[in-house]
């Protein structure tokens, strides 16, 4: 059968565990024949991947440590995939943090360091993880991040990190345009929400995903299934077209204007 990833390296950052985002995107990958670099942000993240793959039997993957707050971390982490793999074809970044407290309330309260933290993990190390892993992609290739609705549009608590969506959206049109010639394409997904580690940072997200599903027009959460196929998509040979684009994932949400 002639799989999407056959032979194609796909670095995926961000999996903390089993409800990670990243995770099923890591399993579709795999399943469609990809090599799965994953990198990990702690000791208790790598341990959590290891015994995922081992539990599903992935092939083929390898694990590599990144604090994506840290310039020399990141440069260091592409510099080791590069001396054992040379180049890389895909790259899925599913990372976002800010302090908890600011995830509540108004957001004119956000502190000055929560703003650049904010800013820091979950904007500008995508624009980092870019400018090494373009230098791996001779054949063209893909950098996949994925965003929220809280980035254009004013979703109660979710405050400095919609602001922080925002500057990821608007650095995927930017990087777009620098990496086209290349055909090296730059996407997000902009994903419903969905049960995770970080999606319990927000305040009020059992209720936010309860009207969710009362008003979508589909009726119901989006699965992460239906994001990783959208990542599959924009990753593969079927999304050669598309760059500088967010793709929603949220079953119709982001129509609503009430
Ligand atoms: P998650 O908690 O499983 O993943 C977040 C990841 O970020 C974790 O693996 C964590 O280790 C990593 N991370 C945090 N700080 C880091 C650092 N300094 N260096 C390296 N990694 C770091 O939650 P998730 O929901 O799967 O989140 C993945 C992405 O999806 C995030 O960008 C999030 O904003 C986005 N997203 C989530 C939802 C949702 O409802 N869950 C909806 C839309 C978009």
């Amino acid at each position: 059968m002639d799989l999407l990833m056959n032979q194609q390296n796909v670095v995926v950052m961000g999996v903390a565990n089993k409800w990670s985002i990243a995770w099923g995107i890591a399993k579709k990958f795999s399943e469609e024949g990809a090599r799965v670099l994953f990198t990990y942000y702690g000791e208790k993240s790598l341990r959590s991947i290891e015994k995922l793959v081992e539990e599903e039997q992935l092939k083929n993957c390898d694990y590599f440590s990144c604090d994506v707050s840290s310039d020399e971390d990141i440069e260091s982490t592409f510099g080791q995939i590069k001396e054992k793999y040379q180049l890389i074809h895909g790259v899925v970044h599913s990372i976002g943090h800010a302090n908890k407290d600011e995830l509540r309330g108004n957001y004119y309260d956000t502190s000055r360091e929560g703003y650049l933290m904010a800013q820091n993990i979950s904007a500008y190390s995508f624009v980092a993880v870019a400018k090494h892993a373009q230098a791996m992609m001779p054949e063209g290739g893909c950098l996949t991040t994925l965003s929220y609705l809280g980035g254009e549009r004013v979703v109660k608590n979710y405050n400095v990190m919609g602001v922080a969506k925002a500057a990821l959206e608007s650095s995927v049109q930017y990087l777009a345009h620098d990496l086209g010639e290349r055909q090296i394409r730059v996407n997000a997904i902009s994903a419903g929400p969905v049960k995770t580690l970080a999606a319990k940072g927000v305040s009020g997200f059992n209720d936010l995903a309860n009207a969710f599903v009362e008003k979508s027009p589909m009726k119901r959460m989006v699965t992460v299934e239906e994001i990783a196929n959208t990542a599959l998509f924009l990753g593969s040979r079927l999304g050669t077209g598309v760059t500088g684009e967010v793709i929603h994932v949220d079953c119709g949400y982001f129509i609503l204007g009430y």
